[in-house]
């Protein structure tokens, strides 16, 4: 089963990887990120709620991202496994997590931990620019769409994140190390952790992110 979990820093290439991960395993990519950057642009109830969150780097509240993960878990498609990205990001959201897989059925089998530094953190969240339909990430440097500023896949006109500012940055960084890596022992004790090297070109990660799920 694919039950999966990508994990690392803001702009470690969660992202970027989960596309790869999910069309050569074929199961859908959960994106909480994603999710909540939706419901700001349509100005739902939950984006309304969101929006001052991440705008200023901070977490969303727990109860509210575990009740969005809750539902979509359940939903369907994801009973031949799934991707989450960016979820869990506190030890509450990985202990309701856990409760909540076993309850239906779908527990997590595998956890990847992107490793990357924080100067390549940087250069990469500044050189972010992403595509406000389809969600698609690109880099000014490192991955660059064919047509200038255009998304490869949906044509539409990529954006800045408003969060990817150095401010904000400051925010995710701290929030990150007090409370999402403490996650990695969690995993590491339930024995599920996969390190892989983030710092490596697109291919070469994801290379190693195939030969972790498939245990060489
Ligand atoms: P990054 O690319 O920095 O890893 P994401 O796109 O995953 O960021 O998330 C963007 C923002 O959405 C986070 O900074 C946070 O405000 C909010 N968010 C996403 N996932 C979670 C979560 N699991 N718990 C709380 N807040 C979240
Ligand atoms: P996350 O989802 O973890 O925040 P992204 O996948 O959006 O990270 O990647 C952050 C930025 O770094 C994007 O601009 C992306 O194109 C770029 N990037 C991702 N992986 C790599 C890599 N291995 N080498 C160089 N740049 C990368
Ligand atoms: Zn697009």
């Amino acid at each position: 089963m694919h039950n999966m979990i990508i994990m690392g820093p803001p702009g470690a290439g969660k992202g970027t990887q989960s596309e790869r991960i999910v069309s050569h395993y074929h199961v859908p990519h959960i994106s909480t990120g994603d999710m909540f950057r939706e419901a700001i642009a349509k100005q739902t109830e939950l984006g309304k709620l969101a929006e001052s969150y991440i705008k200023s780097g901070a977490l969303v509240p727990d109860e509210v991202t575990i009740g969005l993960v809750k539902e979509r878990l359940s939903q369907d498609d994801c009973k031949n496994g799934y991707l989450l990205d960016g979820f869990p990001r506190t030890i509450a959201q990985a202990e309701a997590l856990k409760k909540l897989t076993k309850e239906i059925k779908r527990e997590v089998d595998c956890v990847i931990n992107l490793n990357c530094d924080y100067g390549a953190l940087t250069e990469r969240i500044s050189g972010r620019r992403v595509c406000p339909k389809c969600g698609a990430s690109y880099h000014l440097v490192t991955k660059k769409p064919k047509v200038e500023n255009v998304c490869d896949s949906c044509g539409s006109t990529l954006v800045q994140r408003p969060d990817d500012t150095v401010e904000a940055l400051k925010t995710r960084l701290d929030a990150y190390e007090n409370k999402t890596k403490p996650l990695i022992d969690f995993y590491k004790k339930e024995g599920l952790l996969k390190e892989v090297d983030g710092l490596q070109s697109i291919e070469d990660v994801f290379l190693d992110i195939c030969n972790a799920l498939e245990g060489k």
